[in-house]
């Protein structure tokens, strides 16, 4: 008899963007795993949705993995939850290309709160992820691969509280003048565990570097401003929605504070410098993820043109993306009468009068798609939202 030599299964988060709570063993195939989660500057608003992990020495065996403490609070309401009944978590068995786990595969816990993975690794080496990465080392890949363009020209606007590179991206043909060119301006992954807003941001600048006919044209009519990652240390450690100070880069817009958030500082002061300069910014989206989508702007305070360019941006984005709205107020402020509660397209708003947006595009199965996004529409959508935002404030036809 030749003994049988199994490898004890194991669990590994030590690499970019890596996280896992307590890992408790039920058995040797059956794990308890705590979903770390973040909570804010004042110990509010925790929010569990973030886990990447590795999954070693589990070919053929088959495993059961439950993820626990996912309660949170969103706005300061509680009993919210961001791992749900139609959570599917990511898997891939080389750490780039991803899929998602079936429903078959998936078993919610309604009494526990807890979300149960059942399934039989086909490798020795298996990542699993909340949705398909996306990291500080993707961008670097990304701005190395296109640094060669005429069209691009990156930036560092500041610093991180850890001292990271605020980048900021201009896209445009620079030898036509920019006198009667529109404005575009495009901000990512303002949270760091919504790597979805990356792959569009990906998607986005790929098609703009392209030799599309349209992205000929569209260099020459506009300005792209991208910020491509505004939270590189929360992506690099693994966070949700919070900076190293506990500061959520989508609040606080309205209270800004250089060495508490110096990422929504260098941020706002390249575009304060921008306007300073006489520019103008003629629409501004702001990219998140949930389980849901829809698009939120100025609509009840915004001037009449104002409200007109977002409905436009709106429907066509419906009419030549997989978006599917609905179309929202914003309103001024995510808690009213609280200071530090703007979000950047709200607080943009109440310095420029702008048509600033925020839109909120689902990780859970999509109706007009047919599927939960994968990256790849995420970067076939990049291209389309760069078609829109310049159709919006154009007569063109995206
Ligand atoms: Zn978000």
């Amino acid at each position: 008899m030749i003994p049988l030599l199994l490898l004890a299964v194991s669990l590994h988060t030590n690499f970019e963007a890596g996280s896992l709570g307590k890992v408790e063993p039920i058995s040797a195939t059956h794990f308890r795993c705590a979903v770390k989660g973040e909570v804010d500057q004042k110990g509010r608003n925790r929010q569990a949705s973030w886990y990447y992990f590795r999954l070693d020495g589990a070919a053929g065996r088959e495993i059961t993995l439950d993820f626990v403490d996912l309660l949170g609070e969103y706005n300061f309401s509680s009993g919210e939850l961001s791992i749900k009944k139609t959570t599917r978590p990511a898997f891939s068995y080389d750490n780039k290309t991803w899929q998602f786990f079936g429903d078959q595969e998936v078993q919610w816990d309604n009494l526990t709160t807890s979300l149960r993975l059942r399934f039989t690794p086909l490798k020795n080496r298996m990542w699993i992820a909340h949705v398909p990465p996306y990291t500080t080392r993707d961008l670097a890949r990304l701005l190395a691969a296109s640094g060669g363009s005429p069209y691009l020209h990156a930036e560092v606007v500041g610093k991180t509280v850890e001292g990271r590179d605020m980048i900021l991206l201009t896209v445009t043909n620079p030898s036509v003048s920019d006198a009667n060119k529109k404005v575009l301006w495009l901000m990512a992954r303002q949270h760091a565990w919504e790597a979805s807003t990356s792959w569009v941001a990906e998607g986005a600048l790929r098609f703009l570097l392209s030799s599309d006919p349209k992205a000929g044209r569209i260099r020459n009519e506009a300005v792209f401003k991208i910020f491509p990652m505004a939270d590189p240390d929360g992506v690099a450690r693994g966070g949700v929605r919070f900076n190293v100070h506990g500061f959520d880069l989508n609040r606080n817009w309205d209270a800004v504070d250089p060495k508490l958030m110096p990422e929504i500082a260098a941020q706002h002061k390249a575009m304060l410098d921008w306007i300073a300069g006489g520019r103008r910014i003629d629409l501004f989206l702001t990219m998140h993820n949930t389980d849901g989508e829809y698009l939120a702007g100025p609509l009840s305070a915004g001037s009449p043109q104002v409200q007109e360019s977002v409905k436009r941006f709106f429907e066509l984005l419906v009419a030549n993306t997989s978006f599917n709205g609905p179309l929202r107020d914003a309103g001024l402020s995510t808690t009213p009468v609280m200071p530090g509660r703007m979000t950047v397209n709200q607080g943009l708003f109440h310095d420029f009068k702008i048509p600033a947006m925020g839109m909120e595009q689902t990780v859970v199965f999509d109706s007009k798609l047919g599927r939960i996004p994968t990256a790849e529409d995420h970067l076939a959508f990049g291209a389309g939202l760069v078609r829109c935002m310049w159709a919006a404030v154009t007569d063109a036809h995206p």
